[in-house]
């Protein structure tokens, strides 16, 4: 069977995917969201956006879908240096904002859905193939459909297997790190701060990420050879365990926390590709490229990717143009956002001798105090 109706086809239905349909759909764009699932669970992903990443949430229209529906804004973050007020310290004024990943999922699709876009839920994408008249293969209950658009748009996250059969190679800078992450309940903290703490000594970031319903995602960075693996509900006590090494906030926090969902782990680094587009297919999102998630740049990079693949098709009626275009655009800012991330980890995150002497040459004051803190708590001892 073959269709040919639909300007843009969009592989997933994810945040970006859904963020950029439903901001095409508005200016009138035919587009199509092919997801695989029926139904979002819970697969621990991205529940903080950063600020600038909120600004691009409002330039695509979906902030207040957002705010309104499954999303808690969060004024304040914690480095382990005291609370800071973004509203006030950050040149957008923005508060952070907080979700659970699955509802954020639903929400944006329904937004998408209502801006005129139709969503296929439950149908898998098999195959794509770019070229003068890019299409896809997608399966749906045994049956196969070539799908055709003027413009294919991957999207399917950071396993993606569209980028693979549409050409596109990976690049790779893997860190020695791993990141895990669960959703808790019960936890004693404060509801209006996001805590990214880094324990430079035990070479550990621990995340607590406040959302509605007293639910707080919990993530736990560590160094590791890989040979040591927080994954799967039996390793939760050892995850909390290591949690309490962090800092002074998380020792007391967690002692009637409960696992509402799957504990599981994630390499962390860097996985993309250079200029996501080529004949027809554009890749945004994860697809293109995967940062650390020590650094919640993630959904931030994906909305601007939906945002700037946007402006690009609507100012040019040279689609091809256009795909180049974002392309270049998105070589730039996110390897000037791996750039400083990189920095980041050589401050926070590596150990030894030579790393404390960084910190202590870049950040005296900061770090000594959180050190001083740590010994006097006892947690290097717990
Ligand atoms: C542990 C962890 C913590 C993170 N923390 C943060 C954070 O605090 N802040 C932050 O900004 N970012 C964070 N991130 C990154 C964030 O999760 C991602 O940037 C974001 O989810 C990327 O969105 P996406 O739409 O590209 O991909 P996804 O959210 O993965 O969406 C892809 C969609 O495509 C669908 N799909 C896949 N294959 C197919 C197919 N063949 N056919 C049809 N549909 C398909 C999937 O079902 C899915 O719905 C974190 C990531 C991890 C792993």
């Amino acid at each position: 069977m073959h269709s040919r109706s639909f300007e843009i086809v969009t592989v997933g239905g994810g945040l970006g995917a859904s963020a950029f349909a439903g901001a095409m759909a508005k200016k009138g764009v035919r587009v199509l969201i092919l997801e695989k699932e029926a139904q979002f669970k819970d697969r621990v992903r991205g529940e903080y956006i950063v600020t600038w990443g909120v600004a691009e949430a409002r330039e695509l229209g979906i902030e207040a879908a957002l705010l309104n529906s499954c999303g808690t804004a969060i004024p304040f973050v914690e480095m382990g240096f005291g609370p800071r007020n973004l509203i006030e310290t950050t040149a957008l004024q923005l508060a952070g904002v907080s979700f659970f990943h699955p509802e954020m999922q639903e929400t944006l699709l329904r937004e998408a859905e209502s801006a005129g876009a139709e969503v296929r839920r439950g149908v898998s994408v098999t195959n794509v193939q770019p070229g003068a008249n890019p299409s896809v293969m997608v399966a749906n209950n045994g049956r196969e459909e070539r799908i055709f658009a003027r413009l294919i748009v991957v999207a399917d996250g950071r396993g993606s297997a569209a980028r693979k059969w549409a050409g596109f190679s990976l690049k790779t800078d893997p860190h020695p790190f791993h990141f895990a992450g669960v959703l808790l309940t019960g936890v004693s903290g404060r509801k209006d701060i996001c805590n990214f703490v880094f324990n430079p000594e035990f070479g550990l970031v621990g995340g607590l990420v406040p959302q509605s319903k007293d639910r707080f995602r919990a993530y736990l960075g560590y160094a590791t050879d890989g040979s040591f693996r927080l994954h799967g509900g039996e390793k939760l006590g050892a995850f909390l365990a290591q949690s309490q090494k962090v800092g002074p906030m998380f020792r007391d926090c967690y002692t009637q926390a409960k696992s509402l969902g799957p504990l599981a782990v994630f390499d962390a680094g860097y996985f993309w590709v250079d200029h996501p587009y080529r004949d027809g297919v554009a890749l945004i999102g994860e697809a293109a490229a995967v940062s650390d998630p020590s650094f919640g740049q993630g959904m931030a990079l994906t909305l601007r990717d939906a945002r700037v693949l946007r402006d690009a098709l609507l100012s040019d009626s040279d689609w091809d143009d256009a795909g180049r275009k974002y392309a270049r655009q998105h070589d730039t800012y996110f390897h000037n956002t791996r750039t400083v991330c990189c920095w980041l980890r050589s401050l926070f995150q590596e150990q030894g001798p030579e790393a404390d002497a960084r910190r202590q040459r870049a950040m005296p004051r900061p770090f000594a105090r959180a050190r001083s803190l740590v010994r006097r708590t006892g947690i290097a001892d717990g």
